[in-house]
């Protein structure tokens, strides 16, 4: 498998890390780069392959983070960027509203395919997530004539003013920054390792919030990300999508499901929500969508999408022939060389390599995950406890020792374990060894 890839699908380090150049680098960006502009780790990548990053200095780098889950597919795919380069070459934009152009309408044809439901679908292409995200509010605002937008607790939906407000962290992603918008209102969400309830118990706790702090008509749209990413890869117990997704169709509240990080073959469907049996009216699509290259949609039932006036939605690159070119080699490649398949080989592999970490460490409260989406959860030992210091001295050990893994968490306490799908088990081994130095010295071991 590894001599597919144009750089050996394996860790190796060549200098201490950061390295020299990267060091260097880093001096640079200080004078430059907004210091808002925080960073995991300050190692200078130059290129990749499959689940290897190189960085600068030429060490080799196991990648469990996937730049926040959006090189799904593997680093630098020869076909993606084949398929982007002869883009680039011929038409590089237009504006779609202006003069239009097929891809962009192959894309939209493609996630009426791949999208959860079985009716008549359109699309909106965007560049980012954040955009998308605001895009269905703006839609289902209209559609439903109703202002209030309901969140889950733990929920992350984006940056920009608007999702910021649809964002349960106030550290850092929000703090010192508003007013923030109106009308926006983040309910209870299921989360079974800390509240221990079914997903019927949870969701009648939502439902009674709803109705005793909001009112049911006064929503436009419920948003959900069928595993949340960002608020620690917690994912609600069976049932509990279910029977808000029937409380919104009872109260024609439109129910959307932010798959920006779990769509796209990460969690080994298409689409997260296909776990929990549940069917959308709307599906933001972003980050592992065209393999690196900005591009985000909303999809979803043709009488929503519909419903917003021509020139109501839409902006000047979103759905950029090159990142629509890449994008439909992204979809071709998926399924091609079975991705899903894929993405539930790594699943498998990761319960079996660390599924019995609670068992194990301390320190470790729960390990949780969908194909290649997955949490550890790190808790004070005897205790549910969130161990924040953990997590930074995990990161710490890691990143200098070549493997990228990230952050979750409301209380920062959850690592997050997103590597591409073609990862091989060798790689998923050595990783994990790395971590376990770590949470043994934690755990006292
Ligand atoms: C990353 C993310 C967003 C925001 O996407 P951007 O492309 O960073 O704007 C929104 N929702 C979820 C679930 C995400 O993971």
């Amino acid at each position: 498998m590894s001599d597919k890839y144009s750089v050996p699908q394996e860790r190796k380090l060549v200098t201490a890390l950061p390295g020299p150049k990267s060091v260097e680098l880093q001096e640079r960006r200080l004078r430059a780069v907004s210091r808002g502009a925080g960073t995991l780790a300050n190692i200078y990548m130059d290129r990749g392959a499959g689940a290897i990053l190189v960085d600068v200095d030429g060490n080799q780098i196991i990648d469990l983070g996937c730049g926040i889950g959006v090189t799904t597919i593997g680093h630098a795919n020869d076909e993606v960027a084949a398929a982007a380069a002869a883009q680039a070459a011929k038409l590089t934009h237009t504006l779609f509203t202006v003069t239009p152009y097929e891809n962009y309408v192959a894309v939209a044809e493609k996630l009426a395919e791949i999208t959860p439901g079985d009716f008549e679908k359109r699309s909106i292409l965007v560049n980012t997530g954040a955009e998308a995200v605001e895009n269905a509010v703006k839609i289902a605002r209209k559609f439903t004539g109703r202002r209030a937008i309901v969140a889950l607790d733990h929920a992350f939906h984006g940056r920009t003013n608007l999702t910021m407000a649809m964002t349960y962290r106030p550290w850092p992603e929000r703090a010192g920054m508003g007013p923030f918008p109106g009308e926006i209102y983040s309910v209870p969400t299921s989360y079974p390792y800390r509240d221990g309830l079914t997903g019927e118990e949870a969701a009648e706790k939502t439902i009674d919030y709803i109705n005793t702090h909001i009112g049911a008509t006064e929503i436009a749209a419920f948003f959900i990300e069928p595993i949340q990413g960002d608020g620690g890869i917690v994912i609600p117990a069976p049932g509990f999508f279910k029977r808000l997704s029937e409380f919104c169709t009872e109260n024609g509240i439109v129910f959307v499901s932010d798959e920006i990080q779990a769509g796209i073959a990460r969690t080994g469907a298409w689409y997260g929500i296909e776990h929990h049996d549940v069917v959308p009216d709307l599906v933001t699509t972003a980050k592992g969508i065209a393999g690196g290259f900005p591009l985000a949609a909303v999809t979803g039932r043709a009488d929503i999408m519909d419903s917003v006036q021509p020139g109501g939605i839409g902006g000047t690159f979103g759905g950029n022939p090159v990142s629509t070119a890449a994008a439909l080699a992204v979809f071709d490649l998926i399924e091609r060389d079975d991705l899903l398949g894929e993405a539930r080989r790594v699943e498998k592999a990761l319960r079996a390599r660390i599924g019995d970490w609670p068992t194990r460490f301390s320190v470790v409260g729960d390990v949780r995950g969908k194909g290649a989406m997955f949490g550890v959860e790190l808790v004070h030992p005897g205790t549910t406890t969130p161990y924040p210091e953990a997590l930074t001295a995990i990161i710490k050990h890691a990143t200098s020792n070549g493997v990228i893994v990230l952050d979750a968490g409301s209380w920062d306490s959850v690592l997050r374990i997103m590597p591409s799908v073609v990862i091989s088990e060798a790689l998923i081994d050595d990783a994990a060894s790395v971590i376990e130095e770590t949470l043994a010295a934690l755990s006292g071991l």
